[in-house]
């Protein structure tokens, strides 16, 4: 269910000797790329130049282009600062680029587009900004250094389950149906849809909207469902907030454990989540099981791979394990983890640590005796309260 997405071309780059200091950080780079759409020009800030000629753009709309050198018909390079797209260009190229039928919601941080009901829109805008506003609260409180998103963050907010597996589609292949919703890497927005129209049912008044509201949080899925929102959107928030650059080499326990950290629902209100951190008993059980059989260097292959979390056996108790770490490190090893943040912030776009170093990155800052870290760890998570 969680899922955090590389484009298949920037999985490609990511075995090409990167050099990213050599780009220029000035000027706009204009590329006439050739692939199976046709010929196109595509213009944004160079991020990386790999050694065969590759390239990744960041275009004004924050979308990530990376292409390969063979699609690369002329290059060009002008002295023009970068400019990310104003709020009502950005709009408008979202009304261009999606189906007939969509429209723009404007909230503070956010440009929410959807071909729902106005009513819905609105609910998913509020959810958004109430976690906007927690997230940049929580890390400011606890001395981690954030900068405002360049360009509003982006939402698609679709009327069924299947206009949204449409367009994911071509970013999720077979795995759209298990997905109610996701972060795009490359494209920088969160998707999802309207989970009040999952029985074809539609809403206009507000007291019907609320009512059916309160109907989809009390249902078995519910927990789940807005999970998957606040989870993918603390995705977008990490990658537009300097925290983390997209396509850097972020330890997966430290991204999925920490948007796992903040997606606990809270289903007793209609306003569906409102709190960072509260214990996420779900992962609590699966982590509580694990502890039965959790090998001695479980923390070792945590930090320093990601192997458990690609493996679709390993991943639900990897994330368990991760949002317990997180958790544990938040509330116990508060300055370290601000200062862990700080080396993953400065980390650039398709450079690779290996395990060791992402281990020696880690023990540098955590300290050396990972055993000991352990034994504290464990100790602590088995006295939270379900
Ligand atoms: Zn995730």
């Amino acid at each position: 269910m969680n899922q955090r997405l590389f484009s298949p071309l920037a999985a490609g780059l990511l075995a090409l000797l990167a050099c990213a200091a050599t780009a220029p950080c000035w000027g706009v780079e204009h590329v006439t790329l050739r692939d199976d759409s046709g010929e196109r020009k595509i213009s944004g800030k160079l991020l990386v130049e790999a050694q065969d000629g590759g390239v990744l753009l960041l275009a004004p709309d924050t979308r990530l282009w990376a292409i390969e050198p063979e699609k690369i018909v002329a290059r060009s390079h002008d002295d023009q600062p970068f400019v990310p797209l104003e709020r009502e260009a950005l709009a408008q190229q979202l009304l261009t680029e999606l189906p007939e039928g969509f429209q723009i919601l404007h909230t503070d941080h956010y440009v929410i587009c959807y071909d729902t009901s106005r009513a819905y829109a609105e609910w998913s805008g509020q959810l958004y900004e109430r976690l906007f506003n927690a997230f940049y609260k929580y890390w400011e409180d606890r001395n981690v250094e954030l900068k405002p998103p360049e360009v509003p963050l982006v939402a698609l907010v679709f009327q069924t389950k299947q206009s949204y597996a449409d367009y994911a589609r071509q970013e999720l292949g077979a795995a759209t149906e298990a997905i109610v919703g996701y972060y795009s890497l490359q494209s920088n927005r969160v998707m999802m849809y309207d989970l009040t129209g999952v029985e074809g049912a539609k809403f206009g008044d507000r007291a019907g909207f609320s009512a059916r509201v309160n109907a989809i949080l009390a249902r078995p899925d519910a927990e789940m469902t807005v999970a998957t929102i606040i989870h993918e959107a603390t995705h977008q928030l990490a990658f537009n907030s300097g925290m983390q650059q997209r396509l850097a080499d972020i330890p997966l326990w430290l991204s999925e454990g920490m948007a796992v950290y903040f997606e606990t629902p809270d289903l007793k209100n209609s306003r569906g989540w409102t709190k960072v951190g509260a214990v996420n008993q779900q992962r609590l059980v699966t982590f509580r099981r694990y502890l039965q059989q959790r090998p001695a260097d479980s923390l070792a292959t945590l930090i320093s791979s990601d192997d458990r979390f690609r493996d679709t056996k390993t991943a639900p108790v990897a994330y368990a394990e991760a949002w317990a770490f997180n958790y544990y490190l938040i509330r116990n090893h508060k300055q370290a983890y601000a200062q862990y943040l700080k080396l993953l912030a400065d980390k650039g776009p398709l450079l690779s640590d290996g395990p060791e170093e992402r281990l020696k990155q880690f023990t540098a800052i955590f300290g050396d005796d990972l055993e000991r870290l352990d034994a504290a760890f464990v100790k602590y998570m088995l006295k939270v309260r379900l």
